[in-house]
């Protein structure tokens, strides 16, 4: 592997040049832009954690393809062991960023596209795998950022992708050449999509065999003609601003992700880069454990976030002079709880993990549905007890412009000041990084990112073994179980 660094890899974005709109303007350097350049650093640092000794072991692995070093980013988990190690990586790097990283989508993406299409090269002798692990090799060697691209539009929520008034509400394909296809559509909320070096296209549901065209995997580089992205807009971005660097509570990094709409408008995909073409009765099973993977993340980066939010919690009560109150201790017990609560789940259910027919391990389902569904509450718990802690002059602390005037800047470090002995400016710095991670667009990821809660408690409902847990009540009292009806 080209063992790239953080600086390396912010260098390897400037030559490709992807069509990037936000606020209806063309960016040209996403290194640069105020709006994007702080996801482009916390991506970066996905990079600069594999050069630490201190955690090497996280970052890094040995390809199972090539033997090779390299990123685990790229890697395709050999066993419970790297399942466990990724979640302690994410939590790490969420530590260090508090904030979305970005890269876990792509390789998600790629280990749920790995273990499918071997079983689906075995169904139907399609060859799809060796395909996929050459694009992979390239991957690993050159430790590219890969975005998985899995949401469509949707359209009409209510008919299946074949049925759509506009076909495009879904990615399918619109023409098929000798050399390759021609696809059309679109994805939402791509998480890193502006910074990463190329797409894995994979398909949003399962698919009816009404949908052929619909059900396409394939690589694409961010830069092919025909992709056209469309940065989001996020709450306080106009705080991005250089002369904010206070206000914008989280100076080197994002508040979230940094998502973006992909289109796609007629982008030809050479052979060499198909991985899946019509085979519909893989879709589910691809969404099912890409879900999962991904899922299973929310628990460990979230955690990262949640430390750090609980430490600037704590420093801002030792700085108010409220930290040795039992109320106090008493919340921040309960922040602490929560979040080992959350990170629990994502240890179990990669510690429950199984190999599929492709040697590459699935971590438990059902453990992972449950992971992502407290990762849609326990954030906002935290939050909330954050914001009770931190109190009200979150919502009305004057602006950094105040703060470094002439005229007004020693009325507001006089009058914002705490404990004596600190500078009233790391107060707000502090006060301006809670609100932050508890307002705005930074909560809204952890409801719906890796799927909104009705998604988990979907699968939650149909990985419950009820019938089995029914039949554990009648046994214990003794009711005949063979004489059961649904
Ligand atoms: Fe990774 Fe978490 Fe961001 Fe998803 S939300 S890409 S798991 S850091
Ligand atoms: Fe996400």
């Amino acid at each position: 592997m080209e063992l790239i660094n953080g600086a390396e890899y912010i260098e390897s974005l400037r030559s490709l040049n992807p069509k990037i709109y936000y606020k209806g303007k063309r960016i040209d350097d996403v290194t640069r832009h105020p709006a994007t350049a702080p996801h482009v650093r916390a991506a970066a640092m996905t990079y600069a954690l594999a050069s630490n000794e201190e955690y090497r072991d996280l970052a890094l692995t040995t390809s199972h393809l090539t033997g090779r070093t390299i990123s685990r980013f790229t890697h395709v988990h050999q066993g419970i062991e790297d399942l466990i190690k990724k979640i302690k990586l994410l939590r790490v790097l969420g530590q260090k960023t508090a904030t979305c990283f970005q890269r876990c989508v792509g390789h998600d993406g790629i280990n749920a596209t790995y273990s499918v299409l071997y079983e689906m090269d075995e169904k139907y002798g399609t060859g799809y795998l060796e395909r996929f692990k050459k694009w992979l090799i390239r991957i690993q060697d050159k430790n590219l950022m890969v975005v998985g691209a899995m949401t469509d539009p949707k359209g009409d929520r209510s008919r299946s992708p074949a049925d759509q008034p506009d076909p495009d509400q879904y990615v399918h394909v619109v023409e098929r050449r000798e050399d390759g296809v021609v696809i059309r559509g679109a994805k939402l909320h791509m998480t890193g999509a502006v910074n990463s070096h190329e797409i894995l296209v994979m398909p949003t549901s399962a698919m009816d065999e009404r949908s052929k065209d619909y059900a396409v995997v394939c690589a694409i580089p961010i830069n092919a003609p025909g992709v056209t992205m469309i940065f989001g807009r996020q709450a306080s971005d106009y705080r991005r601003d250089l002369r904010e660097r206070i206000d914008v509570g989280k100076p080197s990094f994002g508040a979230v992700g940094g998502e973006a709409v992909i289109a796609f408008e007629d982008v030809f995909v050479p052979t060499e880069r198909i991985f899946m073409d019509g085979e519909t009765d893989f879709t589910g099973m691809l969404v099912y454990r890409f879900a999962a993977h991904h899922r299973a993340n929310y628990g460990a980066c979230k955690t990262g976030l949640m430390d750090v939010l609980t430490g600037a919690v704590s420093y801002l009560a030792q700085i108010q002079g409220t930290s040795r109150a039992s109320h106090v201790k008493d919340k921040v017990t309960e922040m602490i709880h929560l979040c080992e609560t959350l990170y629990s789940s994502s240890i179990a259910c990669s510690a429950e993990g199984w190999p599929t027919p492709s040697g590459a391990y699935m971590v438990d389902t059902m453990l992972a549905n449950v992971c992502k569904q407290n990762v849609t509450r326990f954030p906002f718990e935290i939050a909330r007890l954050a914001v009770d802690l931190a109190g009200g002059f979150l919502a009305t602390l004057p602006s950094q412009y105040d703060l470094e005037s002439e005229e007004v800047g020693h009325l507001v470090k006089k009058y914002f000041s705490g404990v004596e002995g600190i500078p009233t400016e790391h107060r707000i710095k502090i006060a301006r990084l809670i609100e932050a991670m508890t307002g705005g667009t930074a909560l809204i990821e952890s409801m719906h990112g890796a799927g909104s809660p009705q998604a988990q408690r979907v699968m939650i409902f149909r990985e419950g073994e009820l019938d089995k847990k029914i039949r554990l009540a009648k046994a214990l009292l003794g009711i005949p179980v063979r004489q059961d009806k649904k």
